[in-house]
């Protein structure tokens, strides 16, 4: 399959040449003729999959026909694109001002954390695609700037992170000022019950589209796993980041609430940690990260939602505070580290009501991850007696004197399994 395939048109064939893109990913494959066909659409993809170009290039396509040639004329917003945070508002617009470089549509973005003056100098001659953030949106809606009375093509990106920041009612403000007459399109890495509600409320007979995002081999990351009584975790977890061969470590708590308080016990111990999640302002959290890559703090603490989609290479360790519910979680966690070829290590902590998820990452990924001994914060007594199946596994395989589960060697061969996740 190429993009030729997929009846796009010369000017956004070109500019797809020009970025050197020879073959549509699967949700591009998918998603592209559907909305080429004005239907709505869910998509159950993640950043990383390509699904930026999955609806800019046909949207572009769609509105080719309505560009404006005389340049004085004012141009209605004629697509809508709401995203969770600046980062990724930035970057969809990149992405429609490289596609849509040949087709003569204009795009800009608006964002809150920042003066609005620049903001409303751009849309005053009128935009054809905005991107926005829900919070600015409304603003410059309620000033009179942004009208969506013209909207035909809605996308709501991202939709599992935007409830998870506290967004469902600026979607809903928004959403009464769309036309109804529109084409919408939904995209969600996840699809809890939230979003299946909000995606019938708003969508008409949608296509549904899941892809499995392919990327990393876990077989590049050393594993590791540290059993531990819960209430010593946070000293297991000051102990482990003494090591100084930690260079930079993402830390994964389950909650908002736990990745606070892990910060605030590692800023106690000394070692430079910002926490990253939901409900935190944009600042905020552009803050942490721009730290975190500039290598002034050593540690971020993420819940899975935030981590997402956020661009961090040359990531040394990947922490599990505590252990996904999920067994693909774990795999998206990990899949953090190992980039490019790099030798990542996840460590994950695990007490003992973690086991049984324990267990069904290790039956997922094929592959009995090492244990650490002797790390001084074991299990209570009590908590080691419970057998799972698990621990019996566990048991014969570590018994094999040729290779110790601590030697740092894989006991089993992984198969190798492809698993994506967030840039
Ligand atoms: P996204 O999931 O939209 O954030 O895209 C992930 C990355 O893949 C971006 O850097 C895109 O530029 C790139 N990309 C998207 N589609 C293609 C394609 N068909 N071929 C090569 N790279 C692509």
């Amino acid at each position: 399959m190429s993009f030729e395939n997929l009846n796009l048109i010369q000017p956004i064939l070109k500019a797809l040449a020009d970025e050197r893109y020879t073959t549509p990913t699967p949700i591009q494959e998918q998603a592209i003729p559907v909305i080429l066909q004005q239907k709505d659409l869910i998509g159950c993809a993640q950043t990383g999959t390509g699904k930026t170009a999955a609806f800019a290039v046909p949207i572009l396509q769609l509105l080719y026909p309505q560009r404006n040639t005389g340049k004085k004329t004012y141009r209605h917003i004629k697509s809508l694109i709401l995203t969770p945070t600046r980062e990724l508002a930035l970057q969809i617009a990149d992405s429609f001002s490289v596609y849509g470089q040949h087709t003569g549509l204009t795009n800009t973005v608006v964002f809150g954390g920042v003066s609005q003056r620049n903001q409303e100098d751009k849309l005053r001659f009128g935009v054809d695609v905005l991107i926005a953030t829900p919070g600015r949106l409304l603003d410059l809606m309620n000033q009179k700037i942004i009208g969506l009375e013209h909207v035909q093509i809605f996308v709501l990106d991202e939709a599992d992170r935007m409830l998870d920041m506290g967004f469902i009612h600026d979607i809903k403000k928004v959403l009464v000022k769309l036309p109804v007459r529109r084409q919408t399109l939904l995209f969600s890495a996840t699809m809890p019950r939230e979003i299946i509600s909000l995606a019938n409320s708003m969508l008409n007979s949608p296509t549904k589209i899941v892809v499995t995002p392919d990327e990393p081999t876990v077989d590049a990351i050393q594993q590791r796993v540290y059993f531990v009584s819960k209430q010593n975790k946070k000293e297991l977890l000051v102990d482990v980041l003494k090591d100084k061969s930690i260079d930079s470590a993402l830390v994964f708590t389950r909650t908002k609430h736990g990745a606070d308080h892990v910060t605030r016990i590692l800023n106690k111990a000394k070692i430079r940690a910002s926490a990253i999640h939901g409900n935190k302002s944009q600042n905020a959290r552009q803050h942490a990260l721009d730290s975190f890559k500039k290598k002034e703090i050593r540690v971020l603490v993420a819940t899975d939602i935030a981590a997402r989609g956020i661009d961090i290479d040359e990531l040394s360790h990947v922490i599990n505070y505590e252990i996904p519910n999920i067994p693909e979680t774990y795999i998206h966690r990990i899949g953090r580290t190992g980039r490019a070829g790099q030798n990542g290590i996840a460590l994950s902590f695990c007490d003992a009501e973690e086991k049984a998820y324990l267990k069904d990452i290790q039956k997922l990924i094929s592959f009995t991850i090492p244990v650490v001994n002797d790390h001084g914060y074991d299990l209570l007594e009590s908590e080691k007696s419970v057998v799972t199946p698990f621990e019996k596994v566990q048991v014969k395989r570590s018994s094999k004197p040729s290779k110790p589960a601590e030697s740092g060697k894989p006991v089993q061969k992984p198969k190798k399994k492809w698993f994506g996740r967030g840039r």
